[in-house]
């Protein structure tokens, strides 16, 4: 048996929380004799799109035997140490600046820390499959002293306590990759812990709030349960942590294998006695079961050009609308699935994507194959233009699921469904642990079908990935029980921008493509100021439009820069950018059985 591989040994403590500054160093046992490269991610998993994590490392420095040695800068990212001559372990000891506010780096103060690994592990070149051991330091700043810490990295072998006990101390990880899958929380951070499908899961909520967490697990719980048993037993791992970071307006989340980290508004959590299922509630438990969904789809189901990944270039693939779509597409569809919400409650979030999808013109120019493989550069990179030129995998992605999910239940008069075709794909990519090609979603969809209806849908997708048309989603709908209905949104004419809002004039976000401020010679980035001479702000705008009809002229005036420029617009219709579903009144049985089947209840 040959001997197991010496572990990469790093050690990470908040230096200075109040100077935001983490430090870390990495003893590497067995370094390259002919000099050892390190290298920082330039990307985190997840979100994609080229950060330069390693522009937020202060201070480097190596040594061998208690000597310091050689360190030259490769490129942006990388070093390389001289090692000894004669061999032994090599340390390189670093600082990193923590102040990014966001699930996707490190962030550090006097009332926290967080980070991914991304952040702050450099990886060993060409030892990136040894095991890594991580001593996780408490700092010494006096506002610290009572700080927990939750990951869901394991505890080394031999620590002290429980194999959780929310300390600071060693933790171990397989190889490097796993080492950045877990993000760190440490803090004062509020502990709920529950148990779904047997599995022990903790919600940390670090900042200010009153969250009902009784309330929380309860809901979280039947989430979870139902995306276990979507996929079958037994789940994936062996405990799960949501580390959310509750803020006075934020929100997002970033998947790993065995935890989350959210960005949540305050307003948006449970509050005791709260009643029903309030939208905020509603968007924040979304948010839950997305990054939940993706503990399959995409940490374990994954595109091949993912696997492995490379995180010092972009990694392209044009499946995102796989991967995001139809986890976006599952997100609020296991809230009603699970009961969490009622019937009604989801054909209204559904609708208002259906809406949001159809809102930018830049649908009908860029497929979501084309969203996906652009990421980097178009979605994470949206400017003034987004809504003309492109269009967001994650929302027609998940309209994509929509359609195919009820073409799979119509077409085989309910012995088959989507959920299907998720369980196809974790048996054979997940659990199997190879990539999916290119085109392999679209053989799934061939294989799960059957011979004619998995043909005839294999192509349909094809086509409604790689084209641009709308999706027949009002027909497929009603095929499954539900009224679709497009109406105005506002009841005033329309200039055809979208605003930023803020104080003082409205400023424009966007000038939708063929609408009528475009045709004026109005810009995104102006701040219309008055409308027929009279003071508009982004508040008043809707309300001063509403006296009008449209085909009227309205003059305009705008600041372009510092010049105020005068435009005669002539109002637009109110577009039907409000999509309303219902359940069918008079639907066929066949109909409302299939809604049943879906939805439930
Ligand atoms: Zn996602």
């Amino acid at each position: 048996m040959p001997a197991a591989l010496s572990a990469i040994e790093y050690r990470i403590r908040p230096l200075d929380p109040g100077a935001h500054l983490f430090e870390v160093s990495c003893t590497v046992p067995e370094p390259d004799p002919a000099g050892q490269v390190f290298r920082l991610p330039a990307w985190i998993p997840g979100s994609y799109m080229i950060r330069d994590f390693a522009r937020n490392i202060v201070t480097l420095r190596a040594e061998a035997g208690g000597e310091a040695c050689g360190l030259e800068k490769l490129d942006k990212h990388s070093w390389r140490a001289q090692a000894l001559p004669a061999g032994g372990a090599l340390t390189l000891t670093y600082q990193v600046y923590a102040w990014d506010l966001s699930v996707r780096a490190a962030h550090l103060d006097t009332t926290h820390g967080f980070f991914n690994g991304t952040s702050v592990f450099l990886a060993v070149e060409g030892q990136t499959g040894r095991p890594c051991l991580v001593d996780i330091e408490r700092p010494e700043h006096a506002a610290c002293r009572d700080w927990k810490l939750i990951t869901a990295l394991p505890r080394a072998r031999g620590e002290r306590g429980a194999a959780r006990a929310y300390g600071f101390g060693r933790y171990r990880a397989a190889d490097y990759d796993e080492l950045i899958d877990h993000p760190v929380e440490m803090g004062n951070f509020t502990l709920a812990s529950f148990e779904a499908g047997g599995v022990p899961h903790d919600i940390a909520l670090t900042g200010r709030h009153d969250c009902d967490t009784a309330r929380l697990m309860a809901d979280l719980k039947r989430v979870c349960e139902w995306q276990q048993a979507l996929f079958g037993a037994p789940a994936p791992m062996d405990y799960y942590a949501f580390l959310a970071f509750v803020v006075g307006d934020g929100y997002g989340g970033l998947e790993h294998r065995a935890s989350t980290a959210l960005m949540a508004s305050r307003k948006d959590l449970p509050w005791p006695g709260m009643e029903g299922v309030p939208e905020g509630y509603k968007s924040f438990l979304g948010l839950c079961s997305h990054e939940y969904f993706h503990t399959w789809n995409v940490k374990r189901i994954k595109p091949a050009a993912f696997t492995p990944y490379d995180l010092s270039v972009e990694n392209h693939t044009r499946l995102l609308w796989a991967f995001e779509g139809f986890t976006s597409y599952y997100d609020d569809l296991a809230l009603v699935r699970s009961g969490v919400i009622s019937t009604e409650d989801y054909l209204g979030l559904l609708g208002k994507t259906i809406a949001n999808v159809l809102r930018g013109a830049g649908r009908l120019k860029q497929s979501v194959a084309e969203s996906s493989f652009d990421a980097w550069t178009k979605y994470y990179r949206q400017d003034e233009n987004a809504p003309n030129a492109i269009v967001s995998y994650y929302g027609k992605g998940a309209l994509v699921a929509l359609a195919l999910d009820l073409q799979l239940r119509a077409g085989s008069e309910g012995k088959c469904s989507l959920d299907d075709l998720m369980r196809l794909l974790w048996q054979r990519h997940g659990l199997g642990g190879t990539g999916v090609a290119e085109d392999g979603i679209f053989e799934a969809v061939r294989e799960v079908g059957g011979a004619r209806l998995g043909a005839k849908l294999a192509r349909w997708l094809r086509n409604a990935v790689e084209g641009t048309d709308d999706l027949p989603l009002a027909r497929l709908l009603k095929s499954c029980g539900v009224d679709y209905r497009a109406e105005p949104g506002s009841k005033a004419p329309t200039l055809g921008v979208k605003l930023a809002g803020g104080n003082g004039g409205a400023k424009l976000a966007t000038v939708y493509d063929g609408g009528p401020a475009q045709a004026a010679g109005l810009s995104a980035g102006d701040v219309l100021v008055a409308v027929d001479g009279l003071k508009a702000s982004a508040k008043d705008l809707d309300e001063m439009l509403g006296r009008r009809r449209a085909g009227e002229e309205v003059e305009v005036h705008a600041f372009r820069r510092d010049e105020l420029m005068r435009f005669d617009v002539t109002l637009g219709e109110a577009p039907a950018d409000k999509i309303v579903l219902s359940p069918a009144r008079r639907a066929t049985t066949a109909a409302a059985h299939l809604r049943k089947a879906w939805l439930g209840g």
